[in-house]
């Protein structure tokens, strides 16, 4: 059995950007259920043993277990995504060591936000935009519904949520506006730092 994980702040901790009705629909509707979903379809099966990681790479690419990949991969991104936000300055500090990587993957953090962005906005219908550590050093992807790093073998650093349900209510068809609000406002480079080692 999977529990829904505690948020890491309020409901209303980052508003102005992302707002208190967001989170209750968002995190207590939306994630609540993908935890819910996963547990019936596990019930007496093997995989009610395993870990969310393992669920997620032993059902990806198996079409017969879809359902299961779909709502292990959610549970899972929207940990990551929780605890990619945050309105704490000191979590909203970047270290000196974070922003050399970053530098010497995207030249600046200007460039990386615009990449970031750039590549959200490109992602077509549902997904996710991630950061995250490859062979070749700091990468950012955009993953497709609940696809996700682990399942092709990359460690995710971070983590923007780019379903409508993520954005609609504040923010309405403006995924760009979005975007642009979290990562200026709301990136927890601490929990970066906290995954790059
Ligand atoms: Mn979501």
């Amino acid at each position: 059995m999977f529990n829904l994980k505690p948020l890491p702040f309020e409901l209303n901790a980052l508003e102005p950007f992302i707002s208190a009705k967001t989170m209750e629909f968002h995190y207590g509707k939306h994630h609540q259920a993908y935890v819910d979903n996963l547990n019936k379809l596990i019930l007496d099966t093997d995989l009610a043993k395993l870990t969310l990681e393992e669920i997620i790479v032993k059902t990806k690419n198996n079409l017969e277990q879809a359902a299961i990949f779909n709502n292990a991969a959610q549970v899972y991104n929207h940990d990551i995504f929780w605890q990619s936000l945050s309105a704490n300055p000191i979590d909203r500090e970047i270290s000196d060591q974070v922003l050399l990587l970053i530098k010497e993957s995207f030249s600046s953090l200007d460039n990386f936000y615009d990449q970031f962005k750039n590549i959200g906005l490109s992602q077509f219908g549902s997904g996710w935009v991630w950061l995250v550590k490859g062979d070749k050093g700091l990468e950012i992807i955009k993953t497709a519904n609940a696809d996700n790093p682990i399942a092709h073998g990359l460690k995710p650093l971070l983590a923007i949520d780019v379903w409508e349900h993520s954005y609609y209510l504040d923010y309405q068809n403006k995924r760009a506006d979005f975007l642009d609000s979290c990562l200026k406002n709301l990136i927890n480079w601490k929990f970066v730092e906290s995954n790059i080692s």
